[in-house]
């Protein structure tokens, strides 16, 4: 029988680098689902609904919550994400990895449904550089900036209960240590 996928939750707070360190680490690592969360917040430019997220209403989140179909859920700088539960059941089962890209609440969710699954926290060098950095992305206001360098304060504390700690300094390098790590943890099935 074909083992079983290994999920991977990615945390870090907003603007620290995930999804650009996973993106070079899906150029060589290519047994692997990215899991498509719903989210409430509207697309950025470029965003494609199905590709980054599945965007959707705030009715729609509740009813997907009413009938349990999401494997975990939070709130996140006044908007609703939730990872949908089938995929990432689907993929696991087919011996496909499955990286989950959530922040700190809901990587708490996934650990307690699925200890097995391997929590990874992207950290900046600095709170000025992260600061730095999602300026630099232009994709949220002022405000919603502000909003989001507040809950980092808080999510940093939590790197901590995470298994791994990867800086996100030069993000080619953090993608080799995050591989480094994907590699380990295979090396263990
Ligand atoms: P997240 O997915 O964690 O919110 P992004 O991957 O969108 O973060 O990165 C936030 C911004 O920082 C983007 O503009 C990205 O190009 C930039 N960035 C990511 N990693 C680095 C790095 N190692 N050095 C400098 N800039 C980076
Ligand atoms: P963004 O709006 O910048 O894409 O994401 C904001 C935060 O929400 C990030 O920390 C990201 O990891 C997190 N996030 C994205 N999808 C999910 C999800 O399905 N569940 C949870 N709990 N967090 C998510």
């Amino acid at each position: 029988m074909e083992s079983r996928g290994k999920a991977f939750i990615i945390s870090g707070p907003s603007g620290s680098g995930k999804s650009t360190v996973l993106r070079e680490v899906f150029k060589t690592y290519k047994n692997y689902y990215f899991s498509v969360s719903a989210t409430t917040r509207a697309p950025r430019p470029g965003e494609t609904d199905g590709v980054e997220y599945w965007f959707i209403t705030g009715e729609k989140f509740d009813e997907m919550v009413e009938n349990d179909e999401f494997l975990e859920h939070a709130r996140f700088a006044k908007c609703s994400y939730g990872t949908p539960r089938g995929p990432v059941e689907e993929k696991l089962s087919n011996g496909v990895d499955v990286f989950l890209d959530i922040e700190v609440q809901g990587a708490a969710q996934v650990k307690a449904k699925m200890p097995e699954a391997v929590s990874v926290f992207i950290k900046p060098p600095s709170f000025e550089e992260l600061e730095r950095r999602l300026r630099g992305r232009s994709t949220e206001s002022e405000e919603k900036i502000a909003l989001r360098l507040e809950t980092a304060k808080k999510e940093l504390l939590e790197a901590e209960h995470y298994d791994y700690v990867v800086i996100n300094d030069n993000y080619v390098d953090a993608a080799r240590r995050l591989l480094d790590i994907i590699n380990t943890e295979k090396g263990k099935n």
